[in-house]
């Protein structure tokens, strides 16, 4: 029994036409298109060939119905920007990020999603409110992946291979995602997370989850969720200057951008000041980069998932196998946010029945 929605699926996420895979597995495109409609059954040995085409297990191909995460769902950042192939690789990758979850959810009992959702007060208030609620005082956010992750909030990491795509987020039957571009800044990671954070909050309930508003919205959520007001007045003066600037955006681990952005937000940078801050980091190449920057944050979660899987003699491709994916597309959902190594033999008997629970422990630095 093949799935036809899973030829389409896997062809997405390696971002291929029609025409492209038609040619790469030595098939018409026309057979193609019938086998994704469900118009005609390949045989195995055809399946053979697309599967070896796309690069995933033949099994991929005959497991049940996978759902998909529709466009609807997902805040793009700069949709526009982002073509519709590379939107769908993307969302394909999040469809394969929801069969991880349900495979792990089932072996682990992972942190309880505890992200509240507010359609009306405005960003900062929702920013306000949000860190009123996880008790996190007025000082600077802790790690920004460990925080998501203790509120439940599934963080996985995008394929490197659409840079153009930052991070992106949605809900799915209760369950909040983030994924994160690991290719960015530490800082530009930590901003990343707080703008799902803000989408996740904010949209999709009773405002719209994507447009320029959205995103104005999420940015303004996750300065304020970065840096909160009251603790940016008591600690900086007006009118600082750069110098200044790259001294503190270490206080609340942020781009010198950001910083600056908030900075003129509180009133303590003019707009005249503001561009010229602007102008001089920019030339000191502040605004491609973040040099002598932040580590990034990784995942506290998925090293101890893994670390326990393979206790129980599950090496990631085992469970990559159970999963019927490649190996590659679980290494890219899961190591570009963790440091365990991607290799080496599972020890250990299988273990017992029970789940074990994950404690995530949002440290304060
Ligand atoms: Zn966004």
């Amino acid at each position: 029994m093949v799935t036809p929605s899973r030829i389409r699926l896997a062809r997405e996420r390696r971002a291929l036409t029609l025409a492209r895979l038609a040619r790469m597995a030595g098939i018409s495109q026309q057979s193609l298109s019938n086998y994704e409609n469900a118009h005609a059954v390949p045989t195995p040995e055809t399946l053979d060939r697309i599967a070896a085409a796309l690069g995933f297990p033949p099994g991929f191909f005959t497991s049940e119905e996978l759902e998909e995460v529709p466009s609807e769902a997902v805040a793009f950042r700069a949709r526009t920007k982002t073509s519709m192939r590379k939107q769908k690789a993307v969302r394909s990758q999040a469809a394969l990020a929801v069969e991880l979850n349900d495979w792990l959810s089932e072996r682990f009992a992972l942190p309880e999603p505890s992200v509240p959702t507010y359609g009306r007060p405005s960003p900062e208030a929702a920013a306000e409110m949000v860190r009123s609620l996880w008790a996190l005082g007025e000082t600077a956010a802790p790690n920004m992946v460990h925080l998501l992750e203790a509120h439940g909030v599934r963080v996985f990491s995008l394929d490197t291979e659409h840079q153009e795509v930052d991070a992106f987020s949605f809900w799915r039957d209760a369950v909040p995602y983030v994924f994160l571009n690991t290719g960015k800044s530490g800082e530009r990671g930590r901003f990343d997370a707080a703008h799902e954070l803000g989408h996740l909050v904010m949209h999709g309930h009773e405002r719209p989850l994507s447009g320029p508003e959205a995103e104005r919205e999420a940015n303004q959520f996750a300065s304020a969720f970065l840096m909160p007001r009251a603790d940016v007045v008591a600690r900086m003066p007006a009118g600082p200057q750069v110098d200044q600037l790259l001294k503190a955006k270490g206080i609340w681990r942020v781009s010198a951008m950001a910083l600056a952005h908030r900075l003129h937000d509180v009133e303590l940078l003019t707009d005249w000041q503001y561009r010229a801050a602007c102008r001089k980091l920019a030339e000191m190449g502040y605004r491609s980069a973040e040099p002598d920057g932040i580590r990034r944050e990784t995942s506290q979660v998925l090293p101890k998932v893994f670390t326990l899987l393979r206790r129980q003699g599950h090496t990631p491709a085992r469970v990559a196998e159970e999963l019927r994916l490649p190996l590659s597309e679980l290494n890219t959902l899961v190591f570009g946010l963790s440091l365990t190594s991607r290799s080496g033999a599972g020890r250990g008997a299988p273990g017992g029945q029970e789940r074990p629970v994950l404690r995530v422990v949002p440290d304060p630095r």
